[in-house]
């Protein structure tokens, strides 16, 4: 039935092809048309690739409705040279070497300083930001076109069928907004993982690190109107992975399954350190894309925001008293979250990764 459907997909989109040329397609794409055929949702991920980001990367690339189209990589958890190496080494593991990858922002808005890691940053996530695993360096080069304006494009071309998950600062996001106003009416979804509203932060008391790195471009995107979905420390935090499931990938014997086990294996070790309490690692990044396209995993809130820039509360994300009886506030912030449901999608989406590279 599949077959027949593609076959007259292929016709109504190819009205001068030869019935034999159409035969061909069918015979030699039949596996790729099915995956094809779930695939529902168009994907830019923003990436400041750590070791959750190679998590959410993975996962995007495996869940099956999912069709990553590009990678705009940026400062955060790495420079964003580092960013950029990472995640194209990743996408070549992952045997995904057609996904273009973008340079974003390399520090945040108006910062004259050059952007250097901290060292508390190095100790989470390695010297060179994935737990100090050795990733084979791609040969490939990022895409010339900036990720700013690819975002832009893509909206343009896309419409509600492309969705933006945004799981390092904000600063991309309120670049593409300053540039293109009418944005938030064209894209389908935006997710963002930053933010901690019922929680404190992981910074300080207050501040989530995505949004600690640039609370102005943060506040300046919350504030705009633009629609989205926060998936802040509130649930990421609930999230855990443990090595007991890393092990799981190292035992597939492949060159993915041991390097995803390394690198989670060092960045469960760093939260024995920096948050001694949970039994693994958060998944902070992978469930913001598990997120947008599964959203009955969460129980949000809907809410008008605005991020702190003063010295006493940088980075702070919360409601906007002012706005508190307007209607159709502007975000979603993730309250609450089917924690096993999630853990289990995650961890068997990734082992069948895994199992192929
Ligand atoms: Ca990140």
């Amino acid at each position: 039935m599949k077959k027949l459907i593609f076959i007259i997909s292929i016709a109504l989109f190819c009205g001068s092809c030869h019935t034999e040329k159409k035969e061909n397609v069918v015979v030699s794409t039949e596996t790729n048309t099915e995956n094809a055929e779930k695939k529902t949702v168009k994907m830019i991920l923003d990436l400041d690739t750590g070791i959750d980001d190679a998590m959410a990367l993975a996962y995007a690339l495996a869940d099956p409705q999912i069709e990553l189209i590009g990678v705009v990589a940026s400062y955060g958890n790495v420079t964003v040279d580092e960013s950029i190496r990472n995640t194209l080494s990743i996408l070549d593991m992952l045997n995904h070497k057609e996904v273009p990858v973008f340079r974003g922002a390399d520090r945040a808005l108006g910062e004259k300083e050059t952007y250097s890691v901290s060292p508390i940053i190095r100790m989470i996530h390695g010297e060179n930001g994935i737990g100090n695993t050795t990733v084979a360096t791609s040969s490939r080069k990022m895409e010339e076109q900036d990720g700013v304006s690819f975002m832009i494009e893509s909206a343009k071309k896309y419409g509600k069928g492309l969705y933006i998950v945004a799981v390092g600062p904000v600063t991309n996001l309120d670049a593409v907004i300053q540039k293109e106003p009418d944005f938030k009416n064209q894209v389908g979804k935006i997710v963002i993982m930053g933010g901690a509203l019922i929680v404190e932060g992981n910074i300080n008391h207050y501040a989530e690190a995505n949004v600690f790195h640039d609370p102005v471009a943060a506040n300046n995107f919350f504030v705009s109107g633009t629609p989205f979905t926060m998936v802040g420390l509130d649930i990421t935090q609930r999230t855990n992975l443990t090595k007991s499931d890393t092990q799981k990938w190292r035992d597939l014997g492949t060159v993915s399954g041991k390097a995803y086990a390394d690198m989670v294996d060092y960045y469960i070790d760093a939260y024995k350190i920096s948050k001694p309490d949970l039994a693994g690692c958060a998944l902070h990044d992978p469930l913001a894309v598990a997120v947008s396209v599964h959203p009955d995993l969460v129980k949000t809130l809907s809410l008008y925001m605005k991020v702190g820039t003063t010295k006493e509360d940088w980075g702070r994300t919360i409601g906007e008293y002012g706005k508190m009886n307007d209607p159709n506030p502007n975000v979603e912030v993730c309250v609450d979250v089917k924690v096993q449901e999630f853990v289990d999608l995650f961890k068997d989406t990734l082992t069948e990764l895994f199992k192929k590279n």
